[in-house]
């Protein structure tokens, strides 16, 4: 082990070992990563893979860490921090975004130039990597909307250029999430709109969001995707009627089967199901990925006990 720690020390000068992941977290949870690199160029991240397949090292693209549920035992392997950073405007309303630029810089690049695209992520965390690989969305609005390609690595390191529908965007999903690609940038397509108008759009999402979402304690967002309406039994469909949304398929936000199991608030260890908002776990100080883990798979027992739903989890969890 030391061994390998010092071919890489070698390679990365700036690379560290059991760095713990509970700082790199949004949920502010996980053990340490045995190798941990930052990386701010594209050859760095081009290399650093290269080198850890050689060494037949396991490798974990780590973003903003705000959908993530890394385990205590951490990460056997090398942890990428991508920190590309690149931000530029281009004519005809394009925007050029490194993987590794936050989606607040991008929202507020767009707004600054009264462009109209990303206005619905606002207060959205994360990077544009990780927002693209999940094809992020919020308030009727997705990534995929706006992404007219995305250069990213496939396994064999070599460098892809794809368009939107390459990209095979669904809910939550993409090729990249699928086939496990790293995507180094991104081009996006705007058209112009009110630089008021856009300003006060991204303002109620992020007031919305500090009103209704645990911000206060740490949290990685949902914890479950929102329910398909045709999944759910048809004998028990009209108990949700009331609550179907159209985003962007008809859904039925998934904090509704949480609360009619009676599961709001329910805490295992330091970990508890949101008072505020159902479909969020919160860390209330020091609480462990097994107690959050075991939270979801009860809610998830729960759930399908009491309405045949099966809940699928929106956060990764690395183990
Ligand atoms: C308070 C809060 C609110 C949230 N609200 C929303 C919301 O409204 N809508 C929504 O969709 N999500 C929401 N999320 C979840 C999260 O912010 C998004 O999923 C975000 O896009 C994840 O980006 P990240 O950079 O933090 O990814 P990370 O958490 O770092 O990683 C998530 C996954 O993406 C992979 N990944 C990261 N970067 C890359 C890359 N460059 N190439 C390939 N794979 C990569 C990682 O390997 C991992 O599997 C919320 C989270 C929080 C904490």
């Amino acid at each position: 082990m030391k061994n390998v720690f010092r071919i890489l020390k070698k390679e990365f000068p700036n690379i560290q070992n059991n760095v713990l992941m509970k700082n790199h977290t949004t949920f502010k949870i996980g053990g340490p990563a045995e190798y941990f690199l930052i990386v701010r160029k594209r050859e760095d991240l081009m290399k650093a893979i290269k080198v850890a397949k050689k060494l037949t090292i396991p490798v974990f693209i780590l973003g903003g860490g705000s959908n993530l549920l890394v385990s205590d035992k951490g990460f056997s392997g090398l942890v990428i921090k991508i920190e590309l950073d690149n931000l530029v405007l281009k004519k005809k309303n394009t925007i050029i975004s490194d993987a590794g630029v936050t989606m607040q810089n991008l929202v507020n690049m767009s707004l600054k130039n009264s462009l109209v695209a990303l206005e619905w992520a606002g207060g959205l965390p994360g990077t544009v990597g990780g927002a693209v690989r999940g094809n992020a969305g919020a308030f009727g609005g997705e990534v995929k909307d706006s992404i007219l390609s995305v250069e990213a690595l496939d396994k064999n390191l070599q460098l892809r250029k794809l368009s939107n529908t390459q990209c095979q965007f669904s809910y939550r999903s993409s090729i990249f999430k699928k086939k496990n690609w790293t995507i180094v940038s991104v081009v996006i397509k705007c058209k112009k709109g009110d630089k008021k108008t856009l300003q006060e759009i991204a303002n109620s999402h992020i007031k919305y969001r500090k009103e209704k979402h645990p911000l206060e304690y740490p949290n990685a967002g949902s914890v479950f995707k929102n329910v398909d309406f045709k999944k759910i039994p048809l004998r028990l469909q009209n108990l949700f009627l009331d609550k179907v949304k159209k985003d962007p398929f008809l859904i039925v936000p998934s904090a509704w089967f949480i609360i009619g199991a009676g599961l709001t608030g329910k805490k295992i260890g330091k970990a508890q199901i949101s008072k505020k908002h159902s479909n969020y776990i919160v860390n209330l100080g020091g609480a462990k990925a097994k107690d959050v883990a075991q939270l979801i798979t009860f809610a998830k027992e729960k759930i399908k006990e009491k309405y045949g739903v099966s809940l699928e989890q929106e956060i990764q969890y690395l183990q």
